[in-house]
């Protein structure tokens, strides 16, 4: 469709990609510790989880992701192939985020009924089986883009509170924009989810390989379905403000090994910005 490609053509030219990934071993960060002992790719395993090793000119680099309430200290990874395993070490270190209190018209989505607990439960089920899979046939350059352009209404880590009960925190980022706006693809992928979540709403997740998933929700619509490859650039659907939000906004997710890190770690667009 004309009006499609025009559109990916225009995310692609306007959208920066300025890609310096650095080690940034800190609560929702990402550790890069290059893999200098190994001439052929290894695996790489951190905690239960195996990790993205990222080729760069020649030379292995294990990106790891650090969830936000990884605890602070050293941390191991064992690197493996065909005639060595290694252990390697990092240390977390400790980063504060802000709180945020968000006040809903009901308790719908804060207190749950039995039934509503039993679809979430499912749901998360269905999620974290995409986050833990690793897909070897797809690799990603972490090159992300920017979904969207909008005003950035929340940022990565704050620690949520809905009607004053504490919540999990966020991990995402949230661009609000108007009803409607075309939401991209941020790396090439295959959709592993596009459902509707209890708390999410719309959501579709992408799935990168090497346990690298990028997670877009409170979508008005699709524009793809499960199983379906897309590019980068390309729209997947449309911004809504389904599930547990208050207004149209996109809200964007990175996850490595199954952790959800900041994406202002990869996406210029949004690194030092807070509010
Ligand atoms: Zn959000």
């Amino acid at each position: 469709m004309f009006l499609k490609s025009l559109i990916k053509l225009i995310f692609l030219l306007f959208s920066t990609t300025l890609f310096a990934l650095e080690h940034n071993p800190h609560q929702g960060g990402v550790a890069v510790i290059e893999l200098k002992e190994f001439i052929k790719k290894p695996k790489v395993f951190f905690q239960s989880n195996e990790v993205k090793v990222l080729e760069k000119e020649g030379k292995y680099f294990a990106v790891i992701g650090i969830g936000i309430d990884e605890k602070v200290g050293k941390k191991h990874i064992v690197a493996v192939n065909q005639n060595k395993k290694v252990s390697l070490y990092f240390n977390v270190t400790k980063k504060s985020y802000k709180k945020e209190y968000i006040k809903l018209k009901t308790n719908k989505r804060v207190t749950l009924s039995k039934e509503n607990l039993q679809r979430f439960k499912k749901e998360k089920a269905k999620s974290t089986k995409v986050l833990k899979s690793f897909n070897k046939t797809l690799s990603s350059n972490l090159e992300f883009i920017s979904p969207l352009n909008g005003r950035i209404s929340s940022t990565y880590g704050k620690r949520r509170y809905y009607n004053n009960k504490p919540k999990s925190p966020h991990k995402g980022i949230d661009i609000a924009t108007k009803r409607g706006t075309s939401i991209v693809a941020s790396e090439s992928g295959v959709v592993k989810i596009a459902q509707e979540f209890f708390f999410n709403g719309n959501t579709i997740y992408l799935d990168h390989g090497e346990g690298v998933i990028t997670m877009y929700a409170h979508m008005k619509g699709f524009e793809v379905g499960e199983g379906d490859f897309v590019e980068k650039g390309e729209v997947i659907g449309y911004v809504g403000t389904t599930g547990r939000s208050t207004g149209p906004h996109l809200h964007f997710g990175i996850m490595l090994n199954a952790k959800a890190v900041d994406p202002g770690i990869f996406v210029a667009d949004y690194r030092n910005k807070s509010k």
